[in-house]
């Protein structure tokens, strides 16, 4: 059995864009979309239920990251869209 877990990123607040870096290192900034059908295999390593997202270009696995609401919480701003989003568009 191959027991390697499917890799899955955190997708930030307002991320839209795939930030996965190709082996040049050059980023991805495909864009995130919701996964309606995820495979078995990363329903169970998101987790039931968890909202899935995949990029298009190359299909890297995003799971929204929590909103922070505990330390950070007063701090916290939501920062506008950074470059990549800006460049997807
Ligand atoms: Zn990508």
């Amino acid at each position: 059995m191959n027991t390697e877990a499917i890799k899955i990123k955190d997708k930030k607040p307002g991320q839209r864009a795939c930030d996965e870096k190709d082996a040049k290192g050059k980023m991805c900034v495909g864009h995130l979309k919701r996964w309606a059908a995820p495979t078995a295999e990363a329903i169970k390593a998101a987790g039931p239920g968890a909202e899935l997202y995949r990029c298009e270009r190359c299909h890297a696995i995003y799971r929204p990251v929590p909103e922070d609401d505990s330390s950070a919480g007063l701090r916290y701003q939501k920062q506008p869209v950074n470059v990549l989003g800006d460049f997807s568009r």
